[in-house]
C-alpha cells in the first residue's frame, strides 16, 4: 500500500472515529463451517472433533444471523484481525456438531417380517396334521388377490371345492359371487378362504382339534394379506377369529376387531340358500361392507 493511500485511510478512520464509529469489517460474515474450521486450526488436537466427514456447507446450512454473534456482553470482533499464533478466534462460540447419531442418521430398522402366501402354502405342504387329511381329495388353501382389502372366511370346503381345490365354487359360492357383485366388486379383487382347508366328511362342522390344527395357517394368511376388512361367513368363522360364542343372529352386521383389523360377521351363504327370505339381511350386511371400504379408503 502506498503512503498516499495509507494517509487517506488514516484520515478516513480518524474522521469516523470522531463520529463515534470504530468498528470495521474487512470480510463478509463467515459461515458456521468456516468459523468452525478456523477454530479447529487453532485448537489442540485433543480438543478437536473430526469434521472431515461433514457434508460441505450450503447456504441452507448457515445458522441464523443472531447465533453468529458473540454474546452482547463481550466486545465485538473488529477488523483487521491479524491472527496471533495460538489465540482463539473470538467468534468461535458455536458448539461442535453432535457426535451421536441423530434419528435421521440411525440405521434403518430390520425389515418387518411378512410371509407371502406362497411361503405359507409351501409350509402347509401335503398336510397330514389332522384327521380330515385321509378323506380329502384336495387341500383348498384359498383364492384371490394376495393384497385384497377384503377377505371372506368361510367354514370349510364342500364337495365341489374338494374336487376343484378352490373355495366357494359350489351353490353357496355362486350366491357369494352375486353378493360380491352387488357391492360393485369382483371376485378376483377379494380373497376367499376357510377355517379348515380340507373337506369335513358329509360337510359336517369342523371339530375343535381340526380347527386347532388348521387355523394357524389361516391366521398367517390374514397376516400376510393385511386386509382392511375381514368378513366372517357363519358362526364357525366368527367363533374362530373373534372368539364370539353368542348366536350369529345377534351379532351379524356388527364390526369387531381381529388383531387390529376390522371384522364383520355375516350369515353363511349356505344358510341363505336354506332360508332364502334372509337374503335381504345378507344384502344389508354387504352394504355395510361397501360403506366401510368406501369411507376408509
Ligand atoms: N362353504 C364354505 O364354508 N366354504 C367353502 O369353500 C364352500 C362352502
Amino acid at each position: 500500500m502506498d503512503d498516499k493511500l495509507r494517509e487517506d485511510i488514516a484520515a478516513w478512520l480518524e474522521f469516523y472515529r470522531d463520529l463515534g464509529i470504530e468498528d470495521f469489517y474487512r470480510r463478509e460474515r463467515a459461515t458456521p463451517v468456516e468459523i468452525w474450521n478456523s477454530n479447529l486450526r487453532t485448537r489442540p488436537a485433543a480438543e478437536r472433533h473430526d469434521i472431515a466427514a461433514m457434508p460441505p456447507a450450503t447456504p441452507d446450512a448457515r445458522l441464523p444471523t443472531p447465533e453468529l454473534r458473540p454474546p452482547s456482553s463481550e466486545p465485538r470482533v473488529t477488523a483487521p484481525q491479524s491472527p496471533t499464533p495460538g489465540a482463539q478466534p473470538r467468534l468461535a462460540t458455536i458448539a461442535p456438531p453432535p457426535l451421536e447419531l441423530s434419528l435421521f442418521d440411525a440405521p434403518p430398522p430390520p425389515p418387518k417380517e411378512r410371509e407371502t402366501l406362497e411361503e405359507i402354502r409351501q409350509d402347509l405342504g401335503d398336510c397330514q396334521r389332522c384327521k380330515l387329511a385321509p378323506t380329502r381329495k384336495t387341500i383348498v388353501f384359498g383364492q384371490g388377490d394376495p393384497h385384497a382389502a377384503l377377505v371372506f372366511v368361510g367354514e370349510g370346503p364342500g364337495a365341489d371345492e374338494d374336487e376343484q381345490g378352490l373355495p366357494f365354487v359350489g351353490r353357496a359360492g355362486k350366491l357369494l359371487n352375486r353378493m360380491i357383485q352387488s357391492i360393485d366388486m369382483k371376485r378376483e379383487e377379494v380373497y376367499i378362504c376357510n377355517i379348515v382347508k380340507c373337506r369335513p366328511p358329509m360337510n359336517r362342522t369342523p371339530e375343535k382339534d381340526e380347527v386347532d390344527a388348521c387355523s394357524p395357517f389361516l391366521f398367517r394368511q390374514l397376516k400376510a394379506i393385511q386386509p382392511r376388512l375381514i368378513c366372517c361367513l357363519g358362526a364357525p368363522a366368527m367363533k374362530t377369529l373373534l372368539g364370539i360364542k353368542e348366536g350369529i343372529t345377534r351379532v351379524r352386521g356388527q364390526f369387531f376387531d381381529y388383531a387390529g383389523t376390522k371384522a364383520i360377521v355375516a350369515y353363511h351363504p349356505a344358510y341363505i340358500l336354506r332360508n332364502p327370505r334372509e337374503e335381504k339381511i345378507l344384502r344389508e350386511d354387504f352394504e355395510k361392507i361397501r360403506e366401510f371400504l368406501k369411507l376408509r379408503q
